[in-house]
């Protein structure tokens, strides 16, 4: 696979991403409190991404054992996009103890300013801002398996490619729609509303009347 490295148990020592990460995860399910986290991938925007598959202990890995991983998600120096980040972030905290931070979210981003169409999944802001085709096949496969297919990691990889380039995009939307203040203040909340669904406070919706 052309510039994406699968890695076990944690990033090697010594790889910088730069000051922007693009990151996301595979877990078990969609439930962050009860599924369990796989896989962590990350790319610096450069077109290669690195895969940290995590396993547990039970299975012959190291766990939660990921210092590098873990230096790097709490590096306030270094900001971390997501795409959907309310999910990746609370799936994080619940397995790893670090709550990611500073953070960006490109559909927040989207919702803010592509307000003539409810389209903001991943795969249409793929197409309609950085002119990728992605696949969402193995988006409901077994994260879970000791060794993923080729197909996974090539899919697993084409969730962060193309964040950056994503919100390059975002951002001239929002500054032309005098939103960058906005979103900027609801990318700050986002570890909170993590906490806040870890806490079961998702549904009902602690906001809601
Ligand atoms: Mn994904």
């Amino acid at each position: 696979m052309n510039g994406v490295t699968l890695h076990k148990h944690d990033l090697p020592a010594g790889l910088s991403f730069g000051p922007l990460v693009a990151i996301d995860t595979e877990t078990m399910g969609l439930n962050p409190c009860r599924d369990r986290l796989c896989l962590v991938q990350l790319s610096a925007g450069d077109g290669t991404a690195h895969l940290v598959q995590l396993i547990p202990e039970a299975l012959g890995g190291q766990g939660t054992n990921c210092p590098n991983l873990k230096t790097l998600l709490a590096n306030p120096e270094v900001t971390k996009l997501f795409h959907y980040g309310r999910f990746d972030i609370a799936a994080l905290y619940n397995t790893l103890g670090v709550l990611a931070a500073p953070v960006i979210c490109t559909k927040i981003a989207s919702k803010l300013v592509r307000t003539y169409t409810d389209r903001h999944g991943l795969k249409d802001l793929c197409k309609d801002l950085a002119g990728v085709d992605i696949s969402k096949q193995q988006q409901t496969s077994d994260w879970g398996a000791p060794g993923l297919s080729p197909e996974q990691i090539a899919y697993a990889a084409s969730d962060v490619l193309y964040l950056h380039k994503i919100w390059d995009r975002l951002r001239e939307l929002l500054i032309r729609e005098n939103r960058l203040g906005i979103a900027t203040a609801a990318f700050s909340f986002l570890p909170v509303r993590a906490q806040l669904d870890l806490l079961g406070y998702a549904d009902p919706d602690l906001f809601a009347h």
